[in-house]
């Protein structure tokens, strides 16, 4: 069993020097990335669950960031976020998504769509240079000559645990700046709904994996109806992640969420097949 055992950590760490090795030529890939901007944003319909107009107007969408690599093709975030995380390189990408967020809504404004709200993701680091990061999107907002009110920005529960009250600071700064709030991936984290009753925020984002199994599961429903009693009583807004079939549709419907995101409307789709499905019609003179 010694034997054995020092054979299972050779496999152990060559694996590890594997991984090591994997990660070292993902970064200096990335790097290449950032400066020659391989990144692209997509959008993804955020529509409201009690319009019955047909079609349904979009008026939320959330960016979610590619990589299209030359030889790879189109890469999901999952698989490179959290190495320019560790790497240090987030207020990099974040400026560059930032940047491209507000270009693309002062061209939809330009182009007549002027209740557009986008929805974009943060990275817990993001919120650890003391809130410079919100100087920057007050700058970029002024620059383009864009209302605030037109970006929501995104915040994972595990920014509210790991960082001190200056979190909540940020939170207010952004609000009273005129940006919405959004908890993403509520459910997932450890953060209790009391604790959200103290901070400034606009959105509850009911993560699909408490969405998906709505259609068998009774329980389920119970805890997502509760979950958006309580948010509605704290005044917030419902988002149900992930909807990908009639069925859920239908229970989040009958659990009152106030709006869906979810294959069942549309994958992330480019600029411009988004502003194509869902903007160009919507236009005003
Ligand atoms: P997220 O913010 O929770 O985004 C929702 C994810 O769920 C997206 O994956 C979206 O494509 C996927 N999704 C939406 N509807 C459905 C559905 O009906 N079924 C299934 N199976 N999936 C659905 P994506 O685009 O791969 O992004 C993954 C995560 O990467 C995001 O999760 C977010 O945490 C992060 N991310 C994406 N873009 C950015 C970004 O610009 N900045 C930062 N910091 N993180 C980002
Ligand atoms: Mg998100
Ligand atoms: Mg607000
Ligand atoms: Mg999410």
């Amino acid at each position: 069993s010694k034997a054995r055992g020092r054979n299972c950590y050779q496999f152990f760490s060559a694996d590890m020097q594997e991984e090591a090795q994997h990660k070292r030529r993902l970064l200096e890939e990335l790097r290449v990335a950032l400066a020659e901007q391989q990144f692209e944003l997509y959008f993804q319909p955020i529509v409201a669950l009690n319009s019955d107009s047909e079609p349904m107007p979009v008026h939320k969408a959330e960016a979610l960031i590619r990589w299209n690599h030359p030889e790879r093709g189109v890469v999901s975030p999952g698989e490179f976020i959290h190495v320019i995380e560790e790497a240090g390189l987030i207020r990099e990408l974040s400026q560059w998504i930032m940047q491209q967020t507000v270009e693309t809504v002062s061209q939809w404004y330009q182009q007549g769509c002027a209740n557009i709200q986008i929805s974009v993701n943060t990275s817990p680091s993001q919120f650890n240079d003391g809130g410079k990061w919100i100087d920057d999107w007050i700058h970029a907002l002024a620059l383009y000559e864009i209302p605030a009110h037109s970006i929501i920005i995104e915040i994972t529960e595990n920014v509210l645990m790991t960082t001190d009250d200056s979190i909540k600071h940020q939170l207010s700064r952004l609000q009273h700046r005129g940006m919405d709030v959004a908890i993403d991936d509520f459910g997932v984290g450890y953060s209790s709904l009391a604790y959200l009753q103290q901070l400034d925020i606009n959105l509850l984002k009911i993560d699909r994996s408490f969405i998906q199994p709505l259609s068998e599961d009774q329980d389920s429903v119970a805890l997502v109806r509760a979950i958006v009693t309580m948010a509605h009583h704290l005044g917030l807004k419902v988002v149900a992640e992930g909807v990908e079939t009639e069925q859920q549709w239908q229970q989040v419907l009958n659990v009152a969420c106030d709006y869906v995101q979810g294959y069942i409307v549309s994958k992330p789709m480019t600029k411009d097949a988004f502003y194509q499905r869902y903007l160009s019609q919507y236009q005003q003179a």
